[in-house]
């Protein structure tokens, strides 16, 4: 098993990374200044006040520290960009013993090493430090949303996005998956506003406002840096089940509540497959359009993007995602960022089959099928290092392994292993997985012993060691990938080809029946040119500039882009204005870009829509759109 091992990490390490002569050692974390085997962050302890003028976050991290190493006298913690006031150790109830402290050279990736100065004597084998700090308005895992791009636009609203090593960014810790840690926080915000963590909250249950402005929690389950979360804005609540419901601000609460109104069904879906949902609650928090992902897993509170509130609940997979994520990442863990297959392949295989559960084969069927062009169309972009599962991802970015690779190519490799030895086998082998692995971080290696010792010995020759190889280690999509069909989009396809070759017109389309998939499928096949009149004819049946549906409309808008279709340029702008996801605007960019004329259009939309996007867009953006002309 061992040789095994090596060779797997030699191999992908020599493939991705011809420049770099090391081999990758598996699981350590190459995005962490932290040394978790000399000391390990045992519990977080915080005391916040949220300043919105000032667009800071400041008060004092406490945090409860086990010794691993008795030799190793530094204590080492990521930050970045946070103001170190002071730091003591916390000798006694009430002793504080001012330490020394130093704040190495900013990172651009990593951020700043704080490195501590631990007392020589009386430290016990777990002691306790608090620092006093505060953010800086530049904070990469905050965002301070000014109150007229908010649903109500009456008050600001700030949310915090950790993963992938942001949570650095405005707390001081061991910011890497593998050290899991318990937390508490009283956070102090204005009157009239709410705060909501990834915790349960104390003394506030769900309840009216807090006069004094003070909200505390207290999250019992030791989870990664990168899953604490912190939302505030002025949030109501609605329940949807007895141990769900949707915090949101009112002018969206109600429409949300509905839209999501069958999350207690998807969880005891998951519950019969893969064991007990081990969290408590599971609620929503529904952020500002600027929120730069789908949603983010933040453990008994997932944050939602509120484009997936399309009014007839055809966007919910998002829900039955985070949602699978307590199963698969929060409960167990990638141990770094390049084994982050292991969250969200898995992910993606289990929201599946909630899906499947909850809505059925026909709408399964074609949510794989949409899944699987993105991954098509993404490996056609990617370099052949960067389609493997675990991709080496030493001196870059970690935002930049959040491709489709890790998700789809993930989730169609543990389909594949379904089709070899039963979906039923499957859901066994991954429910025993979850229980064997619960609340610990690990390793794609850690995945493969796993994987051969338990799972390939039931049917030992349902896969040859070369497929399981070409799956874990090869870029692309393997030959024995078991792909989904769909009888309903063969139907669209039909219709396509009929309406571009002139055998219907638009107003025959059965496009009143379609799906938000069915549509997206049709959108999305009208690759190449097509003529203004046809364009004009489908908007003029079917209103598609005009469209609610956030997906629906980005289909439409990137056929628009590359016909210069004009009367959809005003949609283009303001949905580039008001909405931040990343995934729904990028790709309008990078279309845009292709033409001198559609890039001067880029820029001018682009300048006036940057400062209301999250920094982890701008990350992204900027290099698309400001980069020098080629
Ligand atoms: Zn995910």
């Amino acid at each position: 098993m061992k040789t095994l091992v090596a060779a797997l990490v030699m191999s992908a390490s020599v493939a991705a990374h011809a420049a770099t002569p090391d081999p990758i050692v598996s699981g350590r974390d190459y995005h962490s200044y932290a040394e978790p085997t000399a000391f390990r962050v045992k519990h977080l302890d915080l005391d916040l006040q949220t300043s919105f003028e000032e667009k800071r976050l400041s008060g004092v991290a406490d945090l409860t520290v086990a010794r691993i190493d008795a030799n190793v006298t530094t204590l080492k913690l990521d930050t970045r960009d946070l103001t170190i006031r002071r730091i003591w150790w916390m000798r006694g109830a009430t002793d504080l013993v001012p330490l020394r402290y130093t704040l190495g050279a900013r990172d651009a990736m990593l951020g700043s090493p704080l490195s501590i100065d631990l007392p020589a004597e009386g430290l016990t084998p777990e002691f306790r430090i608090r620092i006093s700090y505060q953010t800086r308005p530049e904070a990469s895992g905050l965002q301070w949303v000014a109150a007229p791009l908010t649903a109500n636009k009456t008050d600001p609203f700030l949310f915090t996005q950790s993963q992938a090593i942001h949570a650095r960014s405005w707390i001081p810790l061991q910011d890497s998956p593998q050290v899991r840690m318990t937390y508490s926080a009283t956070i102090h915000v204005p009157p009239g506003m709410r705060a909501v963590m990834s915790a349960q909250p104390i003394g506030n249950d769900a309840g009216g406002l807090k006069a004094d402005g003070i909200y505390k929690f207290d999250m019992p389950q030791a989870i990664p840096s990168y899953l604490i979360a912190l939302g505030v804005g002025k949030l109501e609540f609605r329940a949807t089940g007895p141990r769900t419901g949707v915090y949101a601000e009112s002018a969206l609460v109600d429409a949300a509540a509905k839209e999501f109104a069958e999350t207690e069904q998807m969880i005891q879906a998951s519950e019969k497959m893969f064991g007990p949902y081990r969290w408590g609650r599971y609620d929503l928090l529904i952020l500002p359009p600027s929120f730069p992902f789908g949603g983010m897993e933040n453990p008994r509170l997932s944050f939602i993007t509120p484009t997936v509130i399309a009014g007839d609940r055809s966007l919910t997979a998002l829900i039955a995602h985070e949602l699978a994520h307590s199963w698969s990442g929060n409960l167990v863990t990638n141990a770094t960022w390049r084994d982050l297959w292991l969250n969200e392949g898995f992910t993606v295989f289990l929201q599946g089959r909630i899906m499947l559960a909850v809505y059925g084969q026909r709408r399964e069927d074609m949510e794989e099928m949409l899944d699987l062009m993105t991954l098509r169309q993404e490996i056609a972009t990617l370099p052949p290092s960067d389609q493997v599962l675990a991709i080496d991802l030493r001196g870059r970015d970690p935002d930049d392994v959040f491709t489709q690779v890790p998700y789809i190519k993930g989730a169609l490799f543990i389909s594949w292993l379904a089709s070899r030895f039963g979906t039923e086998q499957v859901d066994k082998f991954l429910h025993d997985y979850f229980d064997k692995f619960a609340f610990q971080s690990i390793s794609t290696e850690d995945f493969r012993a796993y994987l051969e010792a338990n799972l390939l010995p039931q049917k030992p020759d349902a896969v040859k060691r070369a497929e399981l190889d070409e799956w874990m280690q090869a870029p692309g999509l393997p030959k024995s990938a078991v792909l989904p069909h769909s009888d309903a989009f063969e139907r669209v396809d039909a219709a396509r080809t009929a309406f571009l070759g002139g055998k219907t017109t638009a107003a025959d389309l059965p496009g009143k029946d379609w799906t938000t998939h069915e549509w997206v499928h049709f959108l999305d096949g009208l690759t190449g040119k097509v003529p203004a009149a046809k364009l004009a004819e489908l908007d003029a049946a079917f209103a598609l500039t005009a469209v609610g549906n956030s997906e629906i409309a980005f289909s439409w808008l990137r056929i628009a882009i590359r016909n210069e279709y004009q009367p959809a340029y005003p949609r283009l702008e303001s949905y580039l204005t008001t909405i931040g996801r990343r995934k729904l605007i990028k790709p309008l960019y990078e279309d845009l870009m292709k033409t001198p004329a559609g890039a001067a259009r880029a820029r001018a939309i682009y300048v006036r829509a940057r400062p209301n996007y999250h920094p982890i867009a701008v990350a992204s953006l900027d290099g698309i759109v400001l980069a020098p002309a080629r």
